[in-house]
């Protein structure tokens, strides 16, 4: 009989907030095959964003089963799933029909919800217990909506027969067939109704929040089982769930305190590892679970920008100074470097450090020379400013806490095939700017965290072992030069605030 090589690929299911993707990638991280699916956005009111869950289990099932059947099912050693954080399911645990339509993170619908919170003085202790801030983006306010606004279903809800999710426990439940309702640490960290520090639901939480326990997964390590999953015949199963970001850090081998990374794509996301020790934020970051490995959280210190690539793409569409995104790094090079065109992307607000919702995007400091070169440089430049921005604010947290501030900077996301951006990161941020051989690190960050699981690495530092870098940017600028230009940005953002 014919012997069949040991199984050596994982299988990372990434389920992001455009598309579905599946990716068999080796040990070293190389991708084998892959499959992705197109997801439907659906915006039913001002500031409302939703997604069919079954469309997502369709395409989940659909590249699963096309990467399995790529490469053989029996090479395939484990599945590590990622997804959108935040997003929530709720589904008849009999049926397991979703009780209506997914509200998706980016959501604003629970606004009214959330400043009835901080009007009762709770803003604090959330803050304390799970490291996030009274927002509409976390999961507990849209959990409570759906509860109040679906017929019946808070009753259903607290007779047990109710499950809710992230859309990571929403695969997993069906990749198992209804045997595992379970999410990760990770992805609890992001609903607001989990003790970071305890690791557990806070009762105090659900009954702030309106949220029966009844509805409430399992909570798991990041890599560890979470059963199996039925794929092209074949059991495999699932040995890693992790958040979109967190599962970046992994993939970008940020694994412990010093290291950092930020992944820009239409949106940016900065994380700082700060190890087993969780600090707490003043200055309007978040702190969340970085990973649960052999149940020891790790913590990072995290920053969001709503408008990193989309500020390109608003240069392209709405602007049409330019009919491809790439384009942009040649005007850059071509503008007057003499120029202070500044451009502030609120396009939706601001996010952290500045959390402000009413703020709007403005073009400031135009001169007659200045054309479509400057505007273009200053778009580019936009996204590093706001980079500093996170990270004075990481710095400054990260030195109250008495922990050395990270130098270098690794980063991945569609935006850094731009290398004039990633000098102009270097330089307008005075930090090093680490680019990797591969910058698809979400997917590959639940490959390495499977692969762990399934015992296809050792250990940690066999992941850190497998991270290449690609090309390192130094900072060129002078401190003077960069510090002036960045109180320029300051004064700006300033004006967009006060109503300019
Ligand atoms: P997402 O996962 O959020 O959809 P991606 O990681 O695919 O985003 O990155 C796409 C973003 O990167 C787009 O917003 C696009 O404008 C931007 N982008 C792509 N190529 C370039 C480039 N050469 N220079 C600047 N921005 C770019």
């Amino acid at each position: 009989m014919a012997e069949h090589p040991p199984a050596s690929l994982i299988l990372a299911l990434d389920q992001g907030t455009t598309s579905t993707r599946a990716v068999a990638f080796d040990r070293s991280g190389k991708a084998h095959a892959q499959r992705q699916i197109a997801l439907a956005q659906h915006y039913p009111g001002d500031g409302w964003v939703e997604h069919d869950a079954r469309e997502i289990w369709r395409a989940a099932h659909e590249t699963v089963t096309a990467v399995a059947e790529a490469v053989g099912a029996r090479a395939i050693a484990a599945i590590g799933i990622t997804n959108q954080r935040e997003t929530t399911v709720l589904w008849d645990r009999v049926t397991g029909v979703p009780l209506g339509k997914a509200i998706v993170w980016q959501d604003r619908r629970t606004a009214e919800a959330c400043a009835a919170l901080k009007a009762r003085g709770l803003e604090g202790e959330v803050q304390r217990r799970t490291g996030l801030l009274l927002d509409p983006y976390f999961s507990a306010t849209k959990i409570a909506w759906l509860l109040d606004h679906v017929p019946d279903a808070r009753r259903r809800a607290e007779a047990g027969e109710i499950a809710f999710g992230t859309i990571d426990s929403w695969l997993v439940w069906n990749l198992t067939g209804g045997a595992v309702h379970a999410t990760d640490a990770t992805n609890a960290s992001r609903t607001a109704l989990y003790n970071i520090a305890a690791q557990d639901w806070d009762d105090d939480l659900l009954g702030w929040f309106g949220v029966p326990r009844a509805v409430l997964p399992q909570v798991r390590d990041t890599a560890g089982p979470f059963g199996t999953a039925q794929v092209a015949g074949t059991g495999l199963p699932i040995m890693a769930v992790a958040g979109d970001q967190q599962a970046a850090a992994v993939g970008q081998a940020c694994l412990g305190p010093g290291l950092m990374k930020a992944t820009y794509g239409t949106g940016c996301f900065a994380l700082a590892h700060t190890g087993g020790r969780l600090v707490a934020s003043r200055n309007r970051l978040l702190t969340t679970v970085a990973s649960r490995i052999g149940g020891a959280p790790a913590y990072a210190l995290e920053g969001s920008i709503f408008m990193a690539g989309a500020t390109i793409q608003w240069l392209r569409d709405k602007l049409r100074l330019f009919d491809d995104a790439a384009r942009s790094s040649d005007l850059a090079a071509a503008a007057d470097p003499g120029s202070n065109v500044m451009l502030v992307p609120a396009f939706t607000g601001l996010g952290a450090p500045y959390w402000d919702p009413d703020a709007r995007g403005a073009i400031l400091g135009l001169t007659r020379n200045d054309g479509v070169a400057e505007i273009a440089r200053a778009g580019l430049e936009s996204v590093s400013f706001q980079t500093r921005d996170l990270l004075e604010a990481m710095a400054a947290d990260l030195a109250a806490a008495g922990e050395p501030a990270p130098h270098a900077l690794r980063v991945d996301g569609g935006m850094v095939v731009n290398d004039w951006f990633c000098q102009n990161l270097a330089d307008l941020t005075g930090r090093t700017i680490d680019r990797p051989a591969v910058t698809e690190t979400t997917a590959l960050g639940a490959a390495f965290l499977a692969g762990l699981g399934a015992g296809v690495f050792a250990s940690i530092d066999d992941i850190a072992a497998a991270w290449r870098l690609e090309r390192r940017f130094e900072p060129q600028l002078a401190g003077p030069a960069r510090d002036a230009r960045y109180a320029r940005w300051r004064e700006a953002v300033a004006r967009v605030r006060n109503g300019g």
